[in-house]
């Protein structure tokens, strides 16, 4: 009955007493606060029952699960209890809920930490006590206060023990983040390290938005050589997905502001008055954005560019895997640019960008090793001394690189075209019948002519020898061929093509 009537007055005093004590703690929120408050108010009935406190307090804790703590919370009780009677509880009952409470919200780790805050926690009731004894005597009625001053006390200790804690899960989810940031640069620097052409990193990079930032859509605009255009080099977007957010429409570098300034720019909603001009009135509606810029081989620039739903700004991790991702594919970029431009300028002619005649002979190799037969013209531009002699060095280097120009654009792609020397150039086209190639051959003086009526460079014209591949066992002996077939287009008049045709017939009187 005793026990009965115990829990029916706790039960009543209980709501009260969380009345009371929930404005101290009504600033911070969590189920640990929740049982500091209902424990703290628990241990202020039971204190009530000053009778029964002690024993009340010690059974609470237990069903609490604090056990283990009840022998020394009894002793303290004990002891609390001769400084300043009934209240003794309170203090113990309170800051062993909060401290149970607390300890049941942190993870292991922060036991350690808890146990310096447990400490401090008992340094802090010791001395509340000694303060509590010197103002009981002067207070009226003084339990009352005493609780206060017991609630304040911890409220003081929930404030530190949470702060604390925070503060402490804060750094470690920090440091977590940083170590995986860290693996990932690792991992993503590991792939670029394979990547062997632009593509290849560029692949590389869509694969890592789509992992890293998985909540946006990115794409990335590069400059062409000329700084003029900016061109798409990626999307993360699905092609013909509906719900793809319009790309950026800027131009060219010098219309971008991200690459004006040269650092990242976020943009939470386009509806912002200062929002970037190229985010605002997409087709697909507002957006956020984030824009990262990029260097890669010096003045070549270009723009990482992030969409997401209008109002969800891109937070500062994402930001941050947009920058690692978009600064290693730079500088990856920039070293396979840079290899790329001294191969090239190893195998080309720096005056027409043709081929030179070393690759073009490690190219025929290639073809003779395959089997594959090809018809060789041999090109030499006609009394070109005389259009240097007349119009001076730089209009013959003028003629030299329109007439390259011409030459790439009347062959097919597999066709290979190489400057031979001064004014000297050979054709030499895979699997083509000598009869094609003359269609070839003339096609292209016609191009030529055609090309020279814009007057930027003096007229000229050219001569051709052609020679097929089954007419000679080397390649040597192939251009010999067709040098003596030049000669003839030479000595006939210029401005024509000649087939070397005397070997050819034997050639193919012998086959048949
Ligand atoms: P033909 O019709 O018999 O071939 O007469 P040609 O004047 O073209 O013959 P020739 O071989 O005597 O002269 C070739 C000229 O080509 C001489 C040289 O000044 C010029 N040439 C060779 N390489 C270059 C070059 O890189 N730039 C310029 N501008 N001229 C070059
Ligand atoms: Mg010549
Ligand atoms: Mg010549």
């Amino acid at each position: 009955m005793a026990v009965l009537q115990e829990i029916a007055d706790l039960r009543a005093s209980l709501s009260a007493w969380q009345v009371y004590v929930q404005p101290f703690f009504g600033s911070f929120s969590g189920d640990a606060i929740k049982i500091g408050t209902t424990a703290v108010a628990q241990a202020a009935v039971l204190a009530q029952t000053e009778t029964t406190a002690a024993a009340s307090v010690v059974r609470a804790l237990r069903s609490e699960g604090l056990v283990g703590n009840a022998g020394e919370l009894e002793e303290a009780n004990l002891s609390f209890k001769k400084a300043i009677g009934g209240f003794v509880p309170v203090i113990a009952g309170a800051s062993a809920a909060v401290i149970k409470a607390t300890l049941s919200a942190e993870t292991a780790a922060y036991t350690q930490m808890l146990a310096v805050t447990v400490r401090a926690a008992t340094d802090l009731r010791a001395k509340s006590t000694r303060d509590l004894q010197a103002s009981i005597g002067r207070l009226d009625g003084g339990r009352k206060t005493v609780l206060i001053a017991d609630v304040l006390v911890s409220f003081v200790i929930v404030i530190a023990v949470v702060v604390v804690g925070q503060h402490a899960r804060r750094r470690e989810r920090l440091a977590r983040r940083a170590t995986e940031r860290q693996a990932y640069e690792t991992a993503f620097q590991d792939a670029l390290d394979m990547a062997k052409t632009e593509s290849d990193a560029y692949a590389l990079m869509t694969l890592a938005f789509e992992q890293t930032v998985a909540g946006l859509q990115v794409e990335m605009l590069v400059a062409d050589s000329s700084r003029a255009h900016f061109h798409r080099t990626l999307s993360t977007a699905a092609p013909g997905d509906p719900q793809a957010r319009s790309g950026c429409g800027v131009e060219s570098p010098v219309d971008c502001p991200a690459t004006r300034r040269g650092h990242t720019l976020a943009f939470p909603t386009s509806r912002a008055i200062n929002a970037c001009p190229y985010v605002k009135g997409r087709p697909s509606g507002d957006l956020s954005a984030a824009c990262v810029p990029i260097s890669l081989t010096g003045r070549t620039s270009g723009v990482v560019h992030a969409t997401g739903p209008d109002g969800v700004e891109v937070t500062a991790i994402e930001t941050q895997y947009l920058e690692i991702t978009s600064r290693l594919a730079a500088e990856r970029i920039a070293i396979l640019r840079a290899f790329e431009k001294s191969e090239t300028q190893a195998r080309t002619d720096p005056l027409t960008g043709l081929w030179n005649r070393r690759s073009l002979e490690n190219r025929v190799r290639d073809l003779a090793r395959e089997g594959t037969r090809y018809a060789l013209a041999y090109g030499d531009l006609d009394h070109f001394k005389v259009l240097n002699d007349t119009h001076g060095h730089e209009a013959g280097d003028q003629a030299l690189r329109l007439f390259a120009g011409v030459l790439s654009d009347t062959v097919r792609p597999g066709d290979v075209i190489a400057r031979y020397g001064g004014e000297e150039f050979v054709i030499v086209l895979p699997d083509c019948a000598v009869e094609t190639a003359t269609k070839v051959l003339e096609r292209l003086r016609e191009q030529l002519a055609i090309t020279l009526t814009t007057g930027r460079v003096p007229p000229f014209t050219v001569s051709f020898g052609l020679a097929s591949s089954i007419d000679a066992d080397t390649f040597d002996g192939v251009v010999a061929l067709a040098d003596q077939a030049l000669l003839a287009a030479k000595q006939s008049g210029r401005n024509r093509t000649v087939v070397a045709p005397h070997l050819h017939t034997v050639i193919d009187a012998r086959v048949s």
